[in-house]
């Protein structure tokens, strides 16, 4: 495994907007169980054990979240909505359990899930930002999608979140060409 760390609390952020509704699914986020598959996607150790209170919070954090990828890539929009999940949710410290070596824990003691995620996602969206620009942060170019994503890959900027949104646009493009043609329009001039 080597999403542990920043790049999982980032990718667990990203995965928490996509469960938004949108044009293509409903809401992903309506339930306790739906949150624990979310974490348990991402590989968070049992005992991963949410509530009614956890989803609230986690619900806040994806409100959050999603105006953070919106305000990228304008990087003081982006600062200032980061710099306030941060101010509000984040404590890190240096942690240790019996067994276990010391590590970092971002969130207050005692936060709910949610809290967890808004803190953690928010370490984890800032370090990406801080390492790769603002631009790392983005939305699916898919009208129908809009698809929270982030670009660590190098080459140029991916505008997709998957190879099936670039060739659903791709086909629709096609598409319309086609019928432009069809009617007697001209592509070329337009
Ligand atoms: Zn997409």
């Amino acid at each position: 495994m080597t999403a542990f760390g920043y790049a999982r609390w980032a990718a667990l952020a990203t995965a928490l907007v996509n469960t938004e509704p949108g044009r293509r699914h409903p809401d992903l986020l309506t339930a306790p169980a739906d949150l624990a598959a979310l974490l348990r996607a991402h590989d968070e150790p049992e005992p991963v054990d949410p509530d009614g209170t956890d989803l609230r919070d986690a619900r806040e954090a994806r409100k959050a979240f999603s105006e953070i990828f919106d305000a990228a890539p304008t990087e003081a929009a982006l600062a200032t909505k980061l710099n306030a999940l941060l101010a509000r949710s984040a404590r890190p410290r240096l942690v240790t359990h019996a067994g276990v070596p010391l590590h970092l824990h971002v969130d207050a003691p005692g936060s709910s899930w949610g809290g967890w995620l808004a803190a953690s996602g928010a370490m984890g969206l800032a370090l990406l930002v801080a390492e790769h620009g603002a631009d790392v942060l983005g939305r699916c170019a898919a009208p129908d999608c809009r698809d929270a994503l982030v670009r660590t890959g190098g080459g140029p900027a991916r505008r997709f979140c998957s190879a099936t949104c670039a060739s659903r646009v791709r086909v629709a493009a096609h598409r319309a060409a086609a019928r432009a043609q069809g009617r007697g329009g001209n592509p070329a001039a337009e």
